[in-house]
């Protein structure tokens, strides 16, 4: 295998290698300064995706836009904040690309695959679930987190429906393109209200149209800490959902620079610090880090 030197992309310097926390966190969703890693003179395989990226300087990210504490643009501003968007930095860092080198694009539920299949972006961070029927048409690098699927009710609801048992017949918001949706409808009887995003179908909840919106844990609690006197996340989880980083299917150079890295960063500190800035402050607590996925799948 031939390896090549790679220009440095940031003048970070003797600082690379260590962990540099800014005074404005994690979550800040600054766009100039990193607070991880920034490699200096990353090697990798000629001609591989992580070789041309790093040539390149610069990386496009599908990210959600509308999900408080792991993917989101705070209005007026032009760098989102959040979970995913951590993880983005800390990838791209990997890569030698600072923060500021970084091209967000929102991408929701139902366009990740084809944002990938039709190369609009070259990762997705959005709460994408690792599954089966993905990975037949794109690639998915991790875990890097495991969340699950709840409920989100209004405050006054949340005696009558208590868990996912409750739904049968009831209307319930959830995105197009999700695994949340399916495992509603199929499995709980739920009257499915299929909107684009979640923060559409909070809107729903908070006007009455729909009596409960589903998906997953993580996403819900950013919600309701938006409206704590309004909204209640509810019931027990009934799902697994592992967070992994969508690629072009079939490139397993990528699978195994983005599975290293998430590694690291488990590592490193850099995924503790990620976590503890965004979703830890709405209260989550840092869980264990899980263990990756091998890049057997392609
Ligand atoms: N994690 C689930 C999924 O990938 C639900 C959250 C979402 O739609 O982003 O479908």
């Amino acid at each position: 295998m031939q390896f090549k030197r790679r220009k440095a992309r940031a003048a970070i310097g003797a600082m690379a290698l260590a962990l540099v926390l800014s005074a404005c966190g994690g979550g800040s969703g600054s766009g100039g300064d990193s607070e991880y890693p920034i490699a200096e003179n990353p090697e990798f395989a000629s001609g591989s995706t992580p070789a041309k990226l790093a040539d390149s300087g610069k990386i496009t990210v599908g990210v959600k836009f509308d999900q408080p504490g792991l993917g989101f643009m705070p209005p007026g501003e032009d760098n989102p904040v959040g979970f995913d968007i951590e993880m983005a930095k800390i990838i791209a860092g990997q890569l030698g690309i600072a923060p500021s080198d970084i091209q967000w694009k929102e991408t929701v539920s139902d366009n990740r695959e084809p944002f990938l299949q039709n190369e609009v972006v070259d990762i997705v961070i959005a709460s994408y679930s690792i599954t089966e029927d993905r990975q037949k048409v794109v690639g998915q690098a991790g875990p890097y987190y495991v969340t699950g699927q709840q409920l989100l009710v209004r405050e006054e609801d949340k005696d009558k429906i208590t868990g996912p048992e409750d739904l049968k017949g009831v209307k319930v918001c959830s995105v197009t393109g999700s695994t949340s949706i399916e495992t509603v409808t199929k499995e709980y009887g739920a009257e499915p209200v299929p909107f684009d995003t979640y923060s559409a179908c909070v809107r729903q909840l908070q006007n009455g149209t729909v009596d409960a919106v589903t998906t997953d844990g993580a996403i819900l609690l950013g919600y309701a800490a938006q409206s704590p006197d309004e909204l209640e996340v509810v019931g027990p989880v009934f799902s697994e959902e592992r967070y992994g980083v969508g690629y072009y299917k079939g490139d397993t150079e990528m699978c195994k620079f983005l599975t290293e890295t998430i590694n690291q960063s488990f590592e490193n500190g850099s995924w503790k610090s990620a976590f503890e800035s965004t979703l830890g402050e709405s209260g989550i607590e840092t869980p264990e880090p899980p263990t990756t996925d091998s890049c057997s799948q392609g």
